[in-house]
């Protein structure tokens, strides 16, 4: 698996906490999410489609993400929720902070909190992303999920416009290993219904059908504006996180 490190940062999502039976990723269980969910509804929606070309150019300043190989508090957790994979933060009071966000399009001197991350896959190396960039869909995307820290947890925040900020990353399935995410890999089998390959994530399950496809349909961009930043030493990468403490259990 080799990661594609395209980051973006969808300013609104639909994150359901819940694990109730209605929130499946078939066609007819998303139907009914703005109803059953009233964070998945109205029009400023997650995914889309990203096109460089329609794209606004601005000379941003970079995306600084401060503390996520030093800040992280051990052990981290990562649990296959039925839905995804899942790792969320414990907080407790021994830790000076987690690690955190801030620049790019953010507001100024606003900081944004690491909650969690998860994952969407395909059950074929053509799908798995939510979001479609220049026409391509990415075998897999990873969600990073962050708190304002202004709000004091996640259902405040969620009540806000600039409550929560979700960075994605795009991984390709290609022939070589990916060191940033093999640790990850190699602590599937203590989740259960494993087998081998780099195809991994495709062997989980939710507890009835194998777990995948967890993708969202594209929703309509509407009058939203995509913005990228054009200046040189854009890129940042995540070769320094550190997965290797990890542990891995599901629920
Ligand atoms: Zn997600």
């Amino acid at each position: 698996m080799q990661a594609t490190f395209v980051w973006f940062i969808i300013g609104t999502t639909c994150i359901v906490q819940s694990s109730t039976a209605y929130f499946g990723y078939k066609k007819r269980q998303q139907h009914v999410w703005p109803r059953k969910f009233k964070e998945c509804g109205g029009k400023m929606q997650s995914p889309i489609t990203l096109s460089t070309s329609k794209s606004i150019a601005l000379p941003l300043p970079a995306l600084e993400m401060v503390g996520f190989h030093d800040f992280l508090p051990h052990p981290l957790t990562l649990i296959n929720n039925g839905h995804s994979v899942a790792l969320n933060v414990v907080k407790n009071s021994t830790h000076r902070r987690l690690p955190y966000i801030f620049g790019a399009m953010l507001n100024e001197n606003q900081q944004y909190e690491l909650e969690g991350l998860h994952f969407h896959w395909g059950n074929k190396n053509n799908r798995g992303s939510e979001h479609v960039l220049n026409d391509i869909r990415y075998s897999m995307e990873m969600h990073i999920i962050h708190r304002n820290i202004a709000y004091s947890n996640m259902e405040h925040a969620s009540a806000h416009a600039d409550g929560l900020v979700v960075l994605g990353i795009f991984f390709q399935v290609q022939d070589s290993d990916n060191d940033m995410i093999n640790p990850i890999l190699k602590y599937l089998p203590s989740i259960q219904w494993i087998n081998t390959g780099m195809t991994r994530f495709r062997m989980l399950s939710n507890g009835e059908d194998k777990l995948g496809d967890n993708f969202r349909k594209l929703q309509n961009i509407g009058r939203r504006k995509v913005y990228v930043r054009n200046v040189a030493g854009s890129k940042i990468d995540l070769v320094d996180l550190n997965f290797t403490n990890f542990i891995w259990f599901d629920e």
